[in-house]
Parts: structure tokens; C-alpha cells; sequence
């Protein structure tokens, strides 16, 4: 049977040439970065190597400004926590997201909200964008940070993150972005986009998983996370994760050099699978049709369950997703289908396809072959099919 991985929003295949590179530290370069003797200081200047490459592609001034973390989760906790906790102090207790972010962020903000923090979630509307007005209208003389995500995981809408950081600037209010989604895949310049933190991780664009990084501009100072050790500057204790951080730099450099080339290759074959999976009827792309990642589709098709949507598709070799890795399996529509309007009942039959540059046409043509059966199969028996098409006449 054929067989597509189109859920790389979720996760990505390890590249080869990342593997080779990572592969000496896994082996014979085991020493610990923090030693003094040969393998130890080899190990660590891998480790610098990495952070100054890291530093280079996203456009930071220094390396010193780049913190390796346990990846995207780890670093937006860190971002948010930290800066709350450093400026909490100061009487500044409120923070500002939207309502779409990944559940490390909103979980996040949650949990200081119990700790009597104020949080701000902003709409994103009906393409699935924030309005950089609407950030700042909600500033206040309190406000200690903004975080809003560079591309949404599940929709791909792609936010206006230099207004945002101006605007941000510009009122003295701390700026973070989780661009776990949008990085190696849309051009960022944390100093054009006005970002003073920025979470990334590795495992989204073909490096391994549980290794990502934390950018903190200098002279932002958020409160420390991980307490123990040295590492980091001091500033994040744990035995460096080295063949992951090899490995990151790695595929981020690839990532970016092949950006533009994968850009218009995803973009193709995308737009091709949306405009033959409209043809379904009562089916709709979710978040704006422009402004989102390349690899990223979204759609909704009424009437059904996209649970079973998903489980025939497997049964077909497809491995898709019905939103965010962290929602399947609940049996709660996503908020972030919710966010961009629409009822429960539609929000349930939605699917995500998200390609990566492994994918090809030909998977696209499989895609379009299957889809289109399962959902009219699906539709055979669900009650809430029979229902709308009822209400048509
Ligand atoms: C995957 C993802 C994360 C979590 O990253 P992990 O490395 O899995 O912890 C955070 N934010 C977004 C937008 C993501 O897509």
C-alpha cells in the first residue's frame, strides 16, 4: 500500500544529513561539554559552533544570545514564565496572547492567571490573523509582555509579526514569539521583526526531537526555569543535549537555504489539493488562503466526524491530523477552529494536511483519489448529513 506522511506540523522525518552530522555524538564524542579534557572541550565547541549558526540564521547580534532548551514547549514556558516572574515584581502582571496559540502558550498563561496575572487573549477573526491595532489597544501601563505565535500550527495563518514587534517596541512592552511552525519556513530577522524572545525547536523542520532553543535579546532578563547547573550561562542547568544541538543547527541551515525553493514546490502542490478537495461539497479551507504556510491545508467538511476521517484515511497509508497533535484524541473541537468562528458541529469534520519537501505530486494525486470517497462514505450514515441535507430543501 501506498504510504503519505502529510503531518509535519506535528512532526518531520529526521534528515539523513543531519543524522551523519549528529552521528559523532552520539558515538565517540560523548564527552561532557562542561569537562576539561579533549573529548569534553570538543563536545563543547560543537555546542558553540551550533549556537553561533542558530544566531546567524535568525538574525541575532551575538550568540550569546541563543539558549538550547528541550524544544518548543520548554521555551515558551521559559519565555513566558520567566519574563512574568522578572517583571511580576515590578507591579507589570499582565500579558497579552491570542486566542489560536499552541496549548504551550495558553496552558502557560493559564497557570498565571491562577497566580493572579491578567491575560489579554486577542481575536484572531475569521482568516485567522491578529490585528496589530487590536494589540495595541490592549497595552496597558501594566502590561509585561506580548506573545503571539509567527504561523499558526494548525491553520498556518501567518501573523504580521514586525508590526507586532513594532508596535510592542515602540510602547516598551516585551515582545515573544513562538515561531516553532514558521521557522526554516518563512524568512525571520528577529531584529527587523522587533522580536525580543523567540521559541524554536528542532523536531519541525527535520532535526531531531527534544532539542530546540530560546533566543532572549541581550539585556532581556527572564527568570531562570531549570535551576541547577552552569550550563546555558548559568541561565539553564541540564548536561547539554549535544548531538541535538548539532543537529538543530543542521537542519535549520538547510532548512533556510532551501526555503525558497521548497516555498513554491509546497505552494503548488497545496493550492492543487485545495482547490480539488473544494470541489466536495459543503467543505471549506479554514484561515486565510494567502497568508499560511506553504505545506499547510485546512479544511472542514460538514457532516462528518474528523476522527473517522482520520482513521480511514490510515487505513488508506495517509497519515493526517484533525488539528493539533495535543488535541486528537480529546474529543473537543479545536480552538483553534473555534477561534476562527466556526459552530462545534463543523469544527468536529475538520482535516490538516501539512506537507513537507518529502512529499510530491504524486501524493497530492493519492490524496486527491482518496478524500473525496471517504468523506462520501462517511456521509452515508451520519445523522447530521441527513440532517443538513434536509434543511437544503
Ligand atoms: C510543536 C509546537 C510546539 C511544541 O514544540 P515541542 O518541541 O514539541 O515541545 C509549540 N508551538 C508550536 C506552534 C508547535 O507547533
Amino acid at each position: 500500500m501506498r504510504k503519505v506522511y502529510v503531518d509535519n506540523a506535528a512532526t518531520t522525518a529526521l534528515s539523513e544529513k543531519v543524522l551523519d552530522k549528529m552521528m559523532p555524538y552520539l558515538t565517540t564524542v560523548y564527552g561532557n561539554p562542561s569537562s576539561l579534557y579533549q573529548i569534553g572541550s570538543e563536545a563543547k565547541d560543537a555546542v558553540e559552533e551550533a549556537r553561533e549558526t542558530v544566531a546567524k540564521l535568525i538574525g541575532a547580534d551575538n550568540a550569546s544570545e541563543i539558549y538550547f532548551t528541550s524544544g518548543g514547549s520548554e521555551s515558551d514556558n521559559w519565555a513566558i514564565k520567566g519574563v512574568a516572574a522578572a517583571l511580576g515584581k515590578k507591579g507589570k502582571n499582565h500579558i497579552i496572547t491570542s486566542k489560536f496559540e499552541h496549548h504551550a502558550v495558553l496552558h502557560t498563561c493559564k497557570a498565571l492567571e491562577k497566580q493572579g496575572f491578567e491575560v489579554t487573549y486577542l481575536d484572531v477573526y475569521e482568516n485567522g490573523i491578529v490585528k496589530p491595532e487590536d494589540v495595541k489597544n490592549a497595552i496597558r501601563e501594566t502590561t509585561a509582555l506580548v506573545t503571539i505565535m509567527y504561523a499558526n500550527n494548525e491553520i498556518g495563518t501567518i501573523q504580521p509579526i514586525a508590526e507586532i514587534g513594532k508596535i510592542c517596541r515602540d510602547a516598551k512592552v516585551l515582545f515573544h514569539t513562538d515561531a516553532v511552525q514558521a521557522m526554516g519556513n518563512v524568512p525571520i530577522n528577529v531584529k527587523d521583526d522587533n522580536i525580543d524572545l523567540l521559541s524554536l525547536t528542532a523536531h519541525k523542520f527535520h532535526g531531531p526531537k527534544g532539542c530546540g532553543a530560546l533566543y532572549v535579546r541581550r539585556g532581556v532578563r527572564p527568570e531562570i526555569l531549570i535551576d541547577g547547573g552552569a550550563q546555558e550561562k548559568g541561565r539553564r542547568a541540564g548536561t547539554e543535549n549535544v548531538a541535538g544541538i548539532v543537529g538543530l543547527a543542521e537542519a535549520l541551515k538547510i532548512a533556510v537555504e532551501t526555503m525558497e525553493e521548497r516555498k513554491e514546490k509546497l505552494t503548488k502542490m497545496r493550492n492543487r489539493l485545495v482547490d480539488g478537495l473544494l470541489k466536495i461539497e459543503r467543505s471549506r479551507l479554514n484561515g486565510d488562503r494567502d497568508l499560511r504556510l506553504a505545506g499547510n491545508m485546512n479544511m472542514c467538511f460538514e457532516g462528518i466526524e474528523g476522527e473517522s476521517l482520520l482513521l480511514k484515511l490510515d487505513l488508506a497509508g495517509i497519515s493526517a491530523s484533525s488539528g493539533s497533535a495535543c488535541t486528537s484524541g480529546s474529543l473537543d473541537p479545536s480552538h483553534v477552529l473555534l477561534s476562527i468562528g466556526l459552530p462545534h458541529e463543523i469544527a468536529h469534520g475538520s482535516l490538516r494536511i501539512s506537507f513537507s519537501d518529502d512529499n510530491t505530486e504524486e501524493d497530492v494525486d493519492y490524496i486527491l483519489e482518496t478524500v473525496p470517497g471517504v468523506v462520501d462514505y462517511l456521509r452515508s450514515f451520519s445523522p447530521l448529513w441527513d440532517k443538513i441535507k434536509s434543511e437544503e430543501k
